[in-house]
């Protein structure tokens, strides 16, 4: 699990803390799937997550552990545009690459992270 895949797919947390209510910051999804995988409406994803707490020791130490009561909603297309534009009215970052300019477009063990100019902010990082 790398860092990486979290923090691309963070909006979708914040956008389900937001319908549930959650202000907790170990919140964390655990699941995120279609509504309906055999439609081509785009129906939204049912976001699912619980509270997590890292693990201390073991091989998966410093990785997120879920634990708790299961909170599950569905977080449609516009309840994730309202959160990019919450995302982007509050830090004035670009949401696309959270205010880096670029994004990792390849991640390997030799040859580390490889970055390409994010295209929606013309690489500044800024909200356009
Ligand atoms: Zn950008």
């Amino acid at each position: 699990m790398t860092t990486i895949t979290i923090k691309r797919v963070d909006h979708f947390t914040t956008a389900a803390k937001h319908l549930l209510g959650i202000t907790s910051p170990t919140w964390h999804y655990k699941s995120i799937e279609r509504v309906d995988k055999t439609c081509q409406r785009d129906l939204g994803f049912i976001v699912v997550g619980s509270e997590t707490t890292p693990y201390t020791k073991g091989p998966r130490k410093g990785c997120a552990k879920w634990i708790g009561e299961e909170s599950r909603v569905v977080v449609t297309r516009k309840d994730l545009d309202d959160q990019l534009g919450r995302f982007e009215a509050t830090t004035g970052d670009c949401y696309e690459c959270y205010g880096e300019g670029k994004y990792p477009w390849s991640v390997s063990t030799t040859d580390g992270t490889q970055y390409k100019p994010c295209k929606r902010c013309g690489a500044t990082g800024k909200a356009p």
